[in-house]
C-alpha cells in the first residue's frame, strides 16, 4: 500500500499560512492564497483532503455555504452529505483498504473544530495503526508526492461520481 506521510503534504499545502477569512470558503472561491485541495464537488458541497490529515486518506465534506451547525443544512444538503458520504467509503475502500472509519463533526471550539465552517471529517483506521512519529521514522512507508495523491483521490471520485466503474475496480 501507498502510504504519503503526512507532514509531507502539510509542508506543501501549508507552506505559509495563508491569510484568509475563512479557509474552506477559500478553498470554495479557488482563492489563490490557498492551495487547491479538493477533490470533488456537488452542486452544494465539497470534497477536500484535510489539512492536518490524522491519518493517511483522512479527507472532508464541508457545505459551500458557510454554516456553522448542522441544524443549518437544508434537506437537499443532507441528502448530498449522505451520498457524498457513501461515495468517499468506495474511494477510501479502494485507495487505502482501511480497517474501519471514524465519521464525524466537530462543532465549537471546545470540540476541536479549528474551522468554524461547518465540515464533516472522514477518518480512514487501519490495523495496528501508525502514529504520525511511527510514520516518519519509519523507512519503509513509500512517500507518494502530495501532487499525485490528489490526482488519485480526483480520479477515483470522478469515476465514482459517474458510475462508470463499480467502487472495487478503480485505479
Ligand atoms: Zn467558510
Amino acid at each position: 500500500m501507498h502510504l504519503f506521510v503526512p507532514s509531507k503534504l502539510e509542508d506543501y499545502l501549508l507552506g505559509e499560512k495563508p491569510k484568509v477569512d475563512c479557509i474552506l470558503c477559500a478553498i470554495r472561491d479557488r482563492d489563490e492564497k490557498v492551495v487547491q485541495i479538493d477533490v470533488y464537488r456537488s452542486q452544494d458541497m465539497i470534497i477536500s483532503l484535510n489539512l492536518y490529515p490524522y491519518n493517511p486518506g483522512h479527507v472532508m465534506i464541508f457545505p459551500n455555504r458557510h454554516i456553522k451547525d448542522i441544524r443549518e443544512l437544508n434537506e437537499e444538503e443532507t441528502t448530498q452529505i449522505q451520498s457524498l458520504t457513501i461515495k468517499t467509503l468506495d474511494v477510501l475502500d479502494r485507495l487505502y483498504s482501511p480497517s474501519g472509519y471514524n465519521i464525524g463533526y466537530n462543532m465549537g471550539n471546545i470540540a476541536g473544530a479549528s474551522i468554524e465552517h461547518l465540515h464533516l471529517h472522514i477518518v480512514p483506521r487501519y490495523k495496528n495503526e501508525l502514529g504520525f512519529v511511527d510514520i516518519l521514522s519509519n523507512s519503509k512507508i513509500i512517500v507518494e508526492d502530495p501532487r499525485k495523491t490528489l490526482e488519485r483521490f480526483r480520479e477515483a471520485y470522478a469515476a465514482v461520481a459517474a458510475g462508470l466503474v463499480p467502487a472495487n475496480k478503480l485505479v
